[in-house]
């Protein structure tokens, strides 16, 4: 238990009862993070993944819909793009929805079976339609064009369950960006539009291997009730098509992902039985097993599972504000110095060695290592002063933060460890990603066609210089 006031500072070692509390949790793998050198002066920003956390979270989720006769359970990959993450999540039994070539290649390479993998992108190429079908790969089509591409490709048969977006047009949540129900969205086959819902049921009608509907209401910023709404849209959608049809062709529902995470203190609000309840209310019929059920969830299962640390390099003054200059800012916070108001970060402040820093709070910028002036995660924080050394913390950060860097200024993709710390104070730290070095940075950045440039630009019989590599 955390108490205010006259406690004495918390000793190096960290006994079992300290350790219960999340911040204590992260001083003590910070800790031995510092101790093995994965966080510091030579490794100045990594992420980090509680292990026994993503367990905790699967077990959650498998329980609040263990009411389900039916259910596959499939992670969005690109909440957390790393193959020991989706390895771990197969290994608890979970599948993966992708939406790109590079995503499908991670769940097959941590060994995901591709009857458990969902492929949903908005712009699947025939190639990519292609492979899905080869490999059994269920495809969730965006639209009806979408549909007469797969009726060529699928000429020959394919074991992939394949289904189609519908987008509900419920309305959107606080977070423009992150709301696919809306009139406009770019998602799916827009239901209410006009003769849209017609079209549909002769789409199905056309093709008995048609046989799942799909919708993703939104993530991050929509109500439950909102989402619930939009699952409860696509089911009546089912069972008008089946009954029209006269037989039950539509056999599964993939009700996305999108449950909402409270970024404002350790509590996980809200649970996903509170959303199965809301599910439960907007369609009672949802879990009797009529349908078989997907989802998608991505955020609500790795967010809090996961925090950043990154040593404060400078701090300075300007304007009569102070400003820790850190190592973390766009290049792993990019949504949060992007959209400051969308997606703002609780930090924490830690010493060097990973001790939590106490003392007077005074209001500072915590900015971060990119060439521009809005590279700041947080602005006027409150926090323990900061100095040269110290360490600060982005929690809630182990969904589209570090697992999703941006390449801007060449700074490398941190590291990524995974950790467990039990209640005696043990830490054990792995590695699910390397720090990107420099030598891949410029691989990366056509070091193997340095010279492409200059040679196409070199006319013959000009004095030009020849080219320092061979033209290719
Ligand atoms: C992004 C996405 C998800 C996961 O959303 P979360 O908010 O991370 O749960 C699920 N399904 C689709 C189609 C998505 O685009």
């Amino acid at each position: 238990m955390t108490s205010a006031g006259a406690t004495p500072p918390e000793p190096a070692a960290l006994s079992a009862a300290t350790l219960l509390t999340p911040a204590r949790r992260v001083a003590a793998v910070l800790n031995r993070a510092v101790a093995a050198g994965l966080v510091g002066e030579e490794q100045p920003v990594a992420g980090f993944l509680d292990t026994d956390g993503i367990r905790a979270s699967v077990a959650d989720l498998a329980a609040a819909f263990a009411h389900a006769p039916d259910v596959l359970h499939t992670f969005a990959v690109k909440a957390a793009s790393l193959v020991p993450v989706l390895r771990l999540l197969a290994e608890l039994g979970m599948g993966c929805e992708v939406a790109s070539p590079g995503e499908l290649r991670l769940a097959l390479d941590a060994g995901v079976p591709p009857s458990r993998i969902v492929l949903d992108s908005p712009a699947k190429t025939r190639g990519e339609i292609s492979e899905a079908l080869a490999l059994g790969v269920a495809v969730n089509a965006d639209n009806l064009d979408e549909l007469r591409r797969i009726d060529a490709l699928r000429a020959g048969g394919s074991a992939s369950v394949v289904g189609l977006r519908v987008n509900p047009q419920v309305g959107g949540g606080t977070i423009g960006a992150m709301s696919t129900a809306t009139a406009t969205s770019k998602f799916g086959v827009a239901l209410r539009d006009p003769g849209a819902r017609d079209r549909v049921v002769k789409a199905f009608a056309e093709r008995p291997w048609l046989t799942r509907l799909h919708a993703h209401v939104g993530s991050q910023g929509c109500p439950l009730a909102l989402m619930a709404e939009g699952v409860a849209e696509t089911y009546r959608l089912a069972e008008e098509i089946n009954r029209t049809l006269g037989t039950r062709q539509i056999t599964s529902l993939d009700i996305g992902g999108g449950l909402p995470v409270n970024f404002d203190d350790d509590a996980t609000r809200p649970a996903f039985a509170d959303y199965t309840r809301a599910l439960g209310t907007a369609v009672p019929d949802l879990f009797d097993g009529r349908y078989a059920l997907v989802t998608e969830f991505g955020r609500s299962l790795l967010a809090k599972n996961g925090f950043i640390g990154a040593r404060v390099e400078y701090v300075k003054e300007a304007g009569g504000r102070r400003i820790a200059v850190t190592h973390a800012g766009a290049q792993t916070a990019t949504r949060t110095v992007l959209m400051p108001g969308a997606w703002p970060l609780r930090v924490g402040a830690f010493g060097a060695d990973g001790s939590p820093r106490t003392g007077a709070r005074l209001r500072q910028d915590i900015a971060g290592p990119c060439c521009f002036a809005g590279d700041v995660v947080a602005h006027g924080r409150e926090l323990p002063e900061l100095e040269e050394g110290d360490l600060v913390v982005l929690y809630d950060t182990g969904a589209y933060y570090f697992s999703t860097p941006w390449g801007y200024n060449s700074l490398p993709r941190p590291a990524v460890h995974g950790f467990t710390a039990d209640p005696s104070g043990g830490v054990r730290l792995t590695t699910v990603r390397a720090a990107q070095t420099l030598d891949e940075i410029a691989a990366e950045s056509g070091l193997a066609h340095a010279g492409a440039l200059v040679s196409l630009g070199a006319r013959t019989g000009a004095t030009a210089p020849a080219p320092s590599t061979p033209r290719c």
